[in-house]
C-alpha cells in the first residue's frame, strides 16, 4: 500500500522510517512546504532500505500521493511567544484547511491519519474540512499514552507490555484518563495479579505510573525538544492495522457522536481499525471517577474545538 506524508519534520520523518524499517507500506511519498527538507529525509531514510525492507521512499508534491490509502498529517506550525493556544490552534486550522483540501483533491479515498498537535481538535478539524465520514478519519490520539501506561504496568508486573490490556482515554494531553479499573496482566486485574506475585500495586504505585504516563512527553522534550520515534512508530502501527484489515483494537481518537453526555468531539476510546478505518468502538468499563475524568476530558476538548475558527 501506497502511504503518503504531508509534512516532513520529526514526526512525518520517523513515521516514514519506522514504515520502512518494518515494510509495513510498498511505497512512501513526503511532502512538505519545505521540499528540500522533504528530499533530504527522503533521500535518508532510503538508504536504509537496503538493510531492512523494499519499500520506496520519496518526496513530491501533493500530485505524487494519488492513490495513497493512507495519507498521513504531521505538518503544522510551531507556537510563537505570546501567542495563545487558541490562536496556536486557529493557524494550524489554517494550514490544515490548505493540505486536507490538497488530499481529499489527489485521493478522495485515502484514510487520513492525523498525527499534528493538538491532535484530538487537529482530527476534528480535518474531519470538519475533509467531509469524510467520521471512521475515515482517525488521529493518533492516545495510542502512545497506552503504549507508555502499558510498558510501566508491565515492568512494575515482570509482564511483556503486549500481554498488558489497558488503555489510556480522552485527550492526548494533561486531561487524559488511565483506565485503571480495567487493566489487566492476560486475564487478571492488575492489581489481583500484583498481590499474587509480591509487587502489589498500591496507591504510590499508581501515582508514579501516571505521573510517568501523563509526563512522558515534557521528560523527553526538556532533553531534546520534541518527541518524534514513540509517535513515529505508534503511527506505523495504525497504518500496519488499516494495510492488513487486522480489525484491531487500538486507542486512537475519532470524532465520537456522544460520550459521557458530550456530543461530536474527538477523543480516544478503544476502536477497531481496518481497511475502512474504525468500525467500532470499545468503552472498557469504568469507576465513577474515571467516567468523570473522562466527562471532564471530553468537554475541554469540546470546549477548545468550539474556540478554534474554521
Ligand atoms: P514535528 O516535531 O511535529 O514533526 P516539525 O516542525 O519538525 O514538527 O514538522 C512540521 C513540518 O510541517 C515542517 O517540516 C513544516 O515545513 C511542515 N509544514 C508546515 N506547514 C505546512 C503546509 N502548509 N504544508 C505542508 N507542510 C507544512
Amino acid at each position: 500500500m501506497k502511504v503518503g506524508i504531508v509534512g516532513a519534520g520529526m514526526v512525518g520523518s520517523a513515521t516514514a522510517y519506522a514504515l520502512g524499517l518494518r515494510g509495513i507500506a510498498s511505497e512512501v511519498v513526503l511532502v512538505d512546504l519545505d521540499p528540500a527538507l522533504a528530499e533530504a529525509h527522503a533521500l535518508d531514510i532510503a538508504h536504509a532500505m537496503p538493510f531492512a525492507s523494499g519499500t520506496s521512499i520519496s518526496h513530491g508534491d501533493y500530485d505524487h500521493l494519488r492513490d495513497a490509502g493512507v495519507v498521513v498529517i504531521a505538518a503544522g506550525v510551531a507556537q510563537r511567544s505570546g501567542e495563545t493556544r487558541t490562536d496556536l490552534l486557529s493557524r494550524n486550522a489554517a494550514v490544515f484547511r490548505t493540505v486536507v483540501g490538497e488530499i481529499t483533491r489527489v485521493c478522495p479515498d485515502a484514510i487520513l491519519l492525523v498525527a499534528s498537535n493538538p491532535v484530538d481538535i487537529m482530527t476534528q478539524i480535518a474531519t470538519a474540512y475533509s467531509g469524510l465520514p467520521n471512521h475515515r478519519v482517525i488521529g493518533s490520539g492516545t495510542i502512545l499514552d497506552t503504549a507508555r501506561f502499558r510498558s510501566l504496568l508491565g515492568a512494575h508486573l515482570r509482564v511483556s507490555p503486549r500481554s498488558i490490556h489497558a488503555y489510556v482515554l480522552g485527550e492526548h494531553g494533561d486531561s487524559q484518563v488511565l483506565a485503571w479499573s480495567g487493566a489487566r496482566a492476560g486475564t487478571v486485574p492488575v492489581a489481583l495479579f500484583g498481590a499474587q506475585i509480591g509487587a502489589p500495586v498500591t496507591d504510590a504505585v499508581r501515582a508514579e505510573i501516571d505521573s510517568k504516563t501523563r509526563n512522558a512527553a515534557y521528560t523527553i522534550i526538556k532533553g531534546k525538544g520534541s518527541t518524534y520515534y514513540g509517535i513515529g512508530a505508534g503511527l506505523a502501527r495504525i497504518v500496519g492495522a488499516i494495510r492488513q484489515d487486522e480489525q484491531a483494537v487500538l486507542s486512537v481518537s475519532s470524532v465520537t457522536a456522544l460520550i459521557e453526555g458530550v456530543r461530536d468531539v474527538a477523543l480516544s476510546v478503544p476502536r477497531v481499525v481496518g481497511r475502512e478505518g474504525i468500525s467500532t468502538e470499545l468503552l472498557p468499563d469504568l469507576d465513577t471517577h474515571e467516567r468523570a475524568a473522562l466527562q471532564r476530558s471530553a468537554s475541554k476538548l469540546r470546549g477548545l474545538f468550539e474556540a478554534v475558527t474554521l
